[in-house]
């Protein structure tokens, strides 16, 4: 018997998924009836995304797990009436796809590229960058995204940190957790790239406090989640030029309303929630995997901790 496969997203994420998840079914070796309808008590599996309309699994009776597409989880670790387990998006190229937005902006900060691209003043001030080695870069939140970007950053010669909930060691990143360990990696921060997940202990992690322990003239890239950041607390400290400058990829409220006043700071920059999408391919390969796994009885793969939130 095919296991039921129910794709709840966006109707136009179906036009992405709808011939690349069948392949990678077959490829798997799995008999799977993928459909947009089914009715409830005979899903097996769903595909899902937090912004679908399906936000009542009560009568999903069989249901033997819901496979998120994103990365973050905060729209759905509160539904109570999902019993089922739940898994993340874990992949490739949302992996990449992060890597290099954060290399990209790092470098932009670094390098202090703004300053050669505008020019209308024909200014000539040569003003080469440190190497990378004596720029100090910090990741909040070392997890799948952020511990590939810390690696790929500390690969390319920054002094590199990282701080997670549980304390890790590595050999190339200088490893902090904890409130005490949050302080040490900021004071040390002259960049400070947020990639933790949305959860109640993380929300407002950069708040007036940390921002003021970051060093005068350090920058601030979020690809993480809008309410990481208490966005009143950093207007203040980029109209203070405490902070020389933030990127800013995700915000509280999306799209960012027009009136929004980080869209008219000169030191900020907005860039729509475009850091690391979610790609078809290789997404397709792994909730292929997942759904083999459930059909063999092995454990899934990227299981949602919904007690911590993530
Ligand atoms: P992940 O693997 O779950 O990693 C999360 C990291 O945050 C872990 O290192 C975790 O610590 C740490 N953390 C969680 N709570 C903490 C706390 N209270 N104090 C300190 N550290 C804490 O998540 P991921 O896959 O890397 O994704 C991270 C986030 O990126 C997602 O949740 C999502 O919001 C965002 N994202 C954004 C985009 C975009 O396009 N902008 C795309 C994808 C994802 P432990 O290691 O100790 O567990």
């Amino acid at each position: 018997m095919p296991a039921n496969v129910l794709f709840a997203a966006k109707p136009e994420r179906w036009d992405q998924y709808r011939d690349v998840l069948p392949r990678a079914f077959e490829k798997a070796g799995l008999d799977v009836d993928l459909r947009l309808d089914f009715a409830p008590e005979e899903v097996d599996y769903i595909i899902y995304a937090p912004n679908s309309e399906l936000q009542d699994f009560t009568p999903y009776t069989r249901l033997k797990a819901v496979m998120n597409i994103w990365a973050g989880v905060e729209a759905i670790t509160h539904n109570e009436t999902l019993k089922a387990p739940l898994t993340r998006m874990v992949d490739f190229g949302l992996r990449q796809g992060m890597v290099e937005w954060v290399t990209g902006h790092t470098l932009r900060h670094h390098l202090g590229m703004d300053a050669h691209i505008v020019n209308p003043e024909k200014r000539w001030e040569p003003t080469p960058p440190p190497l990378a080695r004596d720029r100090r870069v910090t990741v909040l939140g070392i997890g799948e995204l952020g511990l590939a970007c810390a690696e790929a950053l500390a690969q390319l010669g920054f002094d590199v940190a990282g701080w997670s909930r549980r304390q890790k060691s590595h050999e190339d990143i200088t490893c902090y957790s904890g409130a005490d360990g949050l302080k040490d990696a900021l004071k040390r921060s002259d960049i400070v790239i947020l990639l933790l997940p949305l959860t109640p202990e993380t929300e407002n992690t950069l708040d007036a406090e940390a921002l003021a322990l970051m060093p005068r003239g350090s920058f601030v890239i979020n690809p993480g989640r809008g309410p990481l950041i208490d966005d009143g607390a950093l207007l203040a400290a980029l109209d203070a030029g405490h902070i020389a400058h933030a990127t800013l990829d995700v915000f509280r409220r999306e799209p960012l309303p027009g009136d929004h006043p980080y869209w008219t700071h000169p030191s900020v920059t907005v860039t729509p929630h475009i850091a690391s999408e979610t790609r078809a391919e290789t997404c397709a390969e792994v909730l292929a995997e997942n759904i083999r796994r459930g059909e063999a009885g092995a454990p899934f793969l990227h299981v949602v901790d919904r007690a911590a939130g993530y």
